[in-house]
C-alpha cells in the first residue's frame, strides 16, 4: 500500500549531544570537514548509508549509538570544539566589518539556489552561483539575506533508459527531513505570506529558514493547508509547467520575498535591506511591491517610489540566450495584476509598460522581466568581460540615441567558492603550503615554488577518486537500465586511473553543443585508442524535461559510450549534480567547454577545475575570454561569424581534435626521467598562480560590494533621506525633462581652424542649443570626439562638456569649448545635449539624447 501521507520524526538527542542539531541546522557543514568529520563519526556505515546527509544520518543512527556517544567523553570534548568553531565563525569580525559606508543589509533574490547535493533547490549555474554567492558573503562578513522558493519535486533526478534516452523522476523531499526551521510568530504560530491573486483569491505561502554559515535564507512554501491544490502546487517544482504557473512561482518569489523580509525583520529584529538584489529577471516583481510598500506606507506617488526603488535596486542579467530570458503574453500579465486583483498603488498600465519591448525590434505582445529588471534598477550587469559588451549590445534599445558602448550595464565576472568546489586534499595542502591564499587572495605566486612530484601525486590521487567513483555511478545506471551482473562485470576495468582525463559536464541546451566532440566519430574514436597517449573522457549532464532534443544528444552520446570497442574509454554518468560535480572538476585533468560563442555568459565549472589544478579546453567564451593568457590552457579557435552553423561545428570540432591529438595529449605524456610531465606541471602551475586569485567567489563579492552594493547603498539614502525629498525631487525632475525633451535641439555646430590642422592643434567649437525651457543645470553639453572608422563613426569617443559661454534669444544658449587634437589620422567629433543631474547613475540613465542634424555637426578630417 502506498502511504497517503510521509514525514519525518526527528531524533531527539541525549542532552549532552543536543550541540549535533545546531551543527546539522547550519549549512556552513557542506563545507567545513571538520564538522563532516564529525557527523562521520557518528555512525561512519550510516554516514556512507546516508549519502553524508547530517539531517538522515540523525535521522537513522540507532538509540543505543547515540546513548553510547552520550557517554564518549573523546566525542564530547570533539562536539564541544567544533561547536565553539561555529559560534566564532558566525560572530568573529570578518572582512565587510572593517568596511564603513557599507550597506547594513542586502536582500539576495534568486528563484534557485545549489548550496549541497542534500538540498536540491538548483538545475545549473544559476543556482550554483546563487549558493556560491551566499557561502562566499558569510565567508567574509557580507550582510546578503537570501530569498528563494522552496520546490518540493526540487529539480528531477536523472537516470537513462536501456536504449540511453533520459527518464526523470521527482522524488518528494520533506522539508521536516532537511536543515530548514519554520518561521513563526513570536507566540509560535507559523507565519502565513499572501499574495492577491485574480477573482479575490490569495495564494498563501509558508516561509523557511535556512542557516548558510552567517547568511540566513528564507524559502516561501505554498504548500500549505489555506491554499487549494492547485495553490499547493505553485512551488512544486523548479522551472516546472509553464505560462501561468511559472508566473504565480515568479509572483511569490518577487511580492512574497518581500513580505517575508518583512515578516522576519520584524520577529527577529534584523535590519531591513538597503539594497535589492535581483539574480536575473525571475524575482523582478519584488521592484513592484517595494513600490507598493512605498506608495501606501510612505504617501509616494508611483513615479516617486519608482525612483527610491531603483536607487536601492542590483540586476544581474545571466544569459544571452534569447529563450533564456523570461517573457509572459501581456494579456496574462494584465490579467493577474489587472482587474479585481490591481492595486491602486501599482496600475496595471504602468506595470505593463515596464516589461514592455517598446523599442525596435522588439516584441510589442510580450512583457520581458529582463526588461522590467532593468527598468527597475539603477545599477545592472553582466556576468564576463564579454557578456557585458552582448548585453549592452543585445538591450541597447532601452538607451536608444546612444552608442553601445555607452550603454549603462557593467560586468562582475563570477567566480567560485573554494570550500565547496576544492578538494579537501588540495585545500589542505594549500593552506600548508600558501597559508595566505585562501583567506587574503594573495601569494598565489607562491604555488610555482612548490614540489612538482607533489603536485602530481595529489592530481594522481583525484583521478584515481574520480575513476573508482565513476566505476560505481556506470556500474549502477547498467543496472539499472536492466543488464545482468555478468555484463556489468567490464566495468571493473572501466576507465584508468593512469590515463589522461577529459571531463565534460554541463546543462545540454544546445548552444552548449554536448556532441561536438562526437563531430567525426573515427577521429574521436582513434583519440581515445591511442595506443601510446589514450584519452578517457567522463561526461555528464541533464536535459531540460521539455527538451526532445537535448535528450537526443544526451542518447547520442550514450549509444556511442556504449560502443564495446570505446566504453572502457568515455562514460556518460547520469544525474549530474553538485556532488557529481565536485568528483569531475576535482578528477579531470581537462575540463573541456564548447559553447557557440558568445552565448555562454559566463561558465563557471572551468573555474573550479583551475582551483583543482585541471587545464581548461575551450572556446574562448565568457571567462575564458578574459583570461586566457595562451599559457593556461589551451583556447579552441572560434569560428563564430561564420554563417552556415554545420560549417561552424565542423570547424571547431577539427580544432578542438586537432589541440587533443598534438597538444593536450602530447603534453600529457611528455615525461622526464621520474616519470614527471614537466611541461604539464608548468602549465597547472601557472594555472593555480594566475587563475587562483581571479576565479575566487571572494574577488567577486568584494567586487559586488565596493561597485555595486555600496554604491546602491548610497543612492538609496540619498533619495530616502528628508522624507524622501530625493525621490521626489527627482521624480518631477524627471517629468520635467521628459515632457521638455522633444524640444531640445542641437541647432548650430561651427569650429573654427585650418581645414587639415596639425596634431597638437586645438580646435574650438561653438553650439547654439535650444533649451526647450529647460535650465542649464538640467543638462551637459558635450562634445565627442576620437578616431572615425570608415563609416565616419566615433570610435570610443572621448567626451568634454562645453562650457555655457553666454545667453542667446529665445531662450537659445551658446556652449564653447577646445578640442586637443592629439593624435594624427581620421579625425571627428560630435555634439549632444544629456539630462544632468546629481542623482542619475551616469549620462544614459534616462536614454534621451539630442544630437545636432546629421551631416552638420561631423566634421572630418585628416589630421598631419
Ligand atoms: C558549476 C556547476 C554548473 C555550472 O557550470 P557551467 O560551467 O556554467 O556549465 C552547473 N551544474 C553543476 C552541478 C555545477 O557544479
Amino acid at each position: 500500500m502506498k502511504a497517503i501521507r510521509r514525514f519525518t520524526v526527528r531524533t531527539v538527542l541525549p542532552e549532552p549531544l543536543r550541540q549535533l542539531e545546531e551543527l546539522v541546522l547550519n549549512l556552513r557543514w557542506s563545507w567545513h570537514h571538520e564538522t563532516l568529520d564529525l557527523f562521520r563519526a557518528v555512525d561512519p556505515a550510516l554516514w556512507k548509508a546516508v549519502h553524508h546527509d547530517p539531517v538522515r544520518l540523525l535521522g537513522e543512527v540507532a538509540p543505543e549509538r547515540l546513548a553510547q556517544l552520550a557517554g564518549d567523553r573523546r566525542f564530547l570534548r570533539r562536539l564541544q570544539d567544533t561547536a565553539e568553531d561555529l559560534r566564532e565563525y558566525l560572530t568573529a569580525p570578518r572582512w565587510y566589518q572593517s568596511r564603513a559606508d557599507g550597506p547594513a543589509c542586502i536582500a539576495y533574490f534568486s528563484p534557485e539556489y545549489g548550496i549541497t547535493a542534500a538540498l536540491p533547490q538548483y538545475s545549473g549555474g544559476l543556482g550554483i552561483l546563487a549558493g556560491d554567492h551566499l557561502k562566499t558573503a558569510s565567508d567574509l562578513g557580507v550582510p546578503i539575506l537570501g530569498v528563494g522558493l522552496l520546490y518540493r519535486h526540487g529539480y528531477f533526478s536523472q537516470s537513462l533508459s536501456p536504449d540511453g534516452w533520459q527518464l526523470e523522476r521527482y522524488p518528494p523531499i520533506d522539508p521536516n527531513g532537511l536543515p530548514l526551521t519554520l518561521l513563526r510568530e513570536r507566540d509560535g504560530t507559523p507565519v502565513r505570506v499572501a499574495i492577491g491573486l485574480p477573482k479575490g483569491n490569495e495564494l498563501h505561502a509558508q516561509v523557511w529558514v535556512v542557516r548558510v554559515g552567517r547568511v540566513p535564507q528564507l524559502l516561501l512554501d505554498s504548500d500549505v493547508e489555506d491554499n487549494d491544490q492547485a495553490a499547493r502546487d505553485v512551488t512544486d517544482r523548479l522551472y516546472g509547467g509553464g505560462g501561468d504557473h511559472r508566473l504565480l512561482q515568479e509572483m511569490l518569489l518577487g511580492i512574497g520575498g518581500v513580505r517575508a523580509i518583512r515578516a522576519y525583520c520584524r520577529i527577529t529584529g534584523h535590519p531591513a535591506p538597503e539594497v535589492f538584489h535581483t539574480n536575473e529577471g525571475h524575482a523582478g516583481f519584488l521592484g513592484l511591491e517595494r513600490i507598493r510598500e512605498l506608495v501606501s506606507e510612505d504617501g509616494l506617488s508611483f513615479d516617486e517610489a519608482l525612483e527610491a526603488t531603483r536607487a536601492g535596486t542590483v540586476f544581474t542579467t545571466h544569459t544571452p540566450v534569447p529563450a533564456g530570458i523570461d517573457r509572459f503574453p501581456r494579456d496574462l500579465i494584465g490579467r493577474y495584476f489587472g482587474g479585481a486583483n490591481e492595486e491602486e498603488q501599482v496600475p496595471v498600465d504602468r506595470i505593463l509598460a515596464l516589461g514592455s519591448e517598446d523599442y525596435p525590434g522588439g516584441d510589442r505582445t510580450v512583457f520581458n522581466m529582463a526588461v522590467m529588471g532593468m527598468r527597475l534598477a539603477q545599477r545592472v550587469n553582466g556576468v564576463s568581460e564579454l557578456h557585458g559588451e552582448v548585453s549592452r549590445e543585445m538591450f541597447g534599445g532601452l538607451w536608444g540615441g546612444f552608442d553601445t558602448a555607452e550603454v549603462p550595464v557593467g560586468s562582475i565576472t563570477n567566480g567560485v567558492h573554494a570550500g565547496t568546489w576544492v578538494a579537501r586534499e588540495v585545500l589542505e595542502f594549500t593552506a600548508r603550503e600558501l597559508p595566505s591564499v585562501m583567506e587574503s587572495g594573495r601569494g598565489w605566486e607562491g604555488v610555482r615554488a612548490v614540489s612538482e612530484a607533489e603536485i602530481w601525486r595529489m592530481r594522481g590521487l583525484l583521478r584515481r577518486r574520480l575513476v573508482l567513483d565513476a566505476r560505481r555511478r556506470l556500474r549502477e545506471s547498467w543496472r539499472q537500465r536492466g543488464a545482468s551482473e555478468a555484463e556489468v562485470s567490464w566495468i571493473d576495468d572501466a576507465l584508468d586511473p593512469g590515463v589522461l582525463t577529459i571531463g565534460f559536464a554541463r546543462r545540454v541546451p544546445s548552444y552548449k553543443r554536448l556532441t561536438l566532440m562526437m563531430s567525426d566519430p573515427d577521429r574521436l574514436r582513434a583519440i581515445l585508442l591511442d595506443p601510446d597517449r589514450p584519452v578517457q573522457i567522463v561526461i555528464a549532464g541533464k536535459a531540460h524535461p521539455a527538451d526532445e532534443g537535448g535528450k537526443r544528444l544526451i542518447q547520442d552520446i550514450v549509444r556511442f559510450a556504449d560502443s564495446e570497442d570505446v566504453r572502457h574509454r568515455i562514460v556518460f554518468l547520469p544525474d549530474y549534480d553538485m556532488a557529481l560535480g565536485q568528483l569531475m572538476v576535482q578528477g579531470c585533468d581537462v575540463w573541456m567547454n564548447n559553447p557557440l560563442r558568445p552565448l555562454e555568459a559566463c561558465g563557471t565549472s572551468g573555474m573550479k577545475a583551475a582551483l583543482n589544478g585541471g587545464l581548461n579546453l575551450s572556446i574562448r567564451d565568457g571567462w575564458w575570454d578574459e583570461w586566457y593568457d595562451g599559457q593556461n590552457g589551451w583556447a579552441i579557435p572560434s569560428a563564430d561569424g561564420l554563417a552556415s552553423p554545420d560549417r561552424r561545428d565542423e570547424l571547431e570540432a577539427a580544432a578542438l581534435y586537432e589541440l587533443i591529438e598534438d597538444h593536450v595529449s602530447v603534453t600529457f605524456y611528455d615525461r622526464d626521467s621520474a616519470d614527471l610531465p614537466r611541461r604539464w606541471l608548468e602549465m597547472v602551475k601557472h594555472t593555480i598562480a594566475t587563475l587562483g586569485p581571479k576565479v575566487l567567489a571572494t574577488r567577486m563579492l568584494r567586487d559586488y560590494v565596493e561597485d555595486l552594493y555600496t554604491p546602491a547603498a548610497e543612492s538609496e539614502r540619498a533619495m530616502v533621506a528628508d522624507k524622501f525629498a530625493g525621490a521626489r525631487t527627482l521624480a518631477a525632475w524627471k517629468q520635467r525633462v521628459r515632457r521638455a525633451w522633444p524640444h531640445v535641439a542641437v541647432e548650430h555646430v561651427e569650429s573654427n581652424g585650418e581645414e587639415s590642422p596639425q596634431v597638437g592643434a586645438r580646435l574650438t567649437v561653438r553650439v547654439v542649443v535650444n533649451l526647450g525651457g529647460l535650465d542649464p543645470d538640467d543638462v551637459a553639453v558635450e562634445i565627442a570626439y576620437g578616431r572615425v572608422d570608415d563609416a565616419d563613426a566615433l570610435v570610443d569617443p572621448t567626451h568634454l562638456e562645453l562650457e555655457e559661454a553666454e545667453s542667446a534669444e529665445n531662450g537659445r544658449r551658446r556652449y564653447t569649448g577646445e578640442v586637443p587634437l592629439g593624435r594624427s589620422g581620421a579625425f571627428g567629433y560630435s555634439v549632444r545635449v544629456v539630462p544632468s543631474h546629481p542623482l542619475l547613475s551616469g549620462r544614459a540613465e534616462m536614454g534621451l539624447v539630442a544630437l545636432p542634424p546629421a551631416p552638420q555637426g561631423m566634421t572630418n578630417g585628416d589630421l598631419r
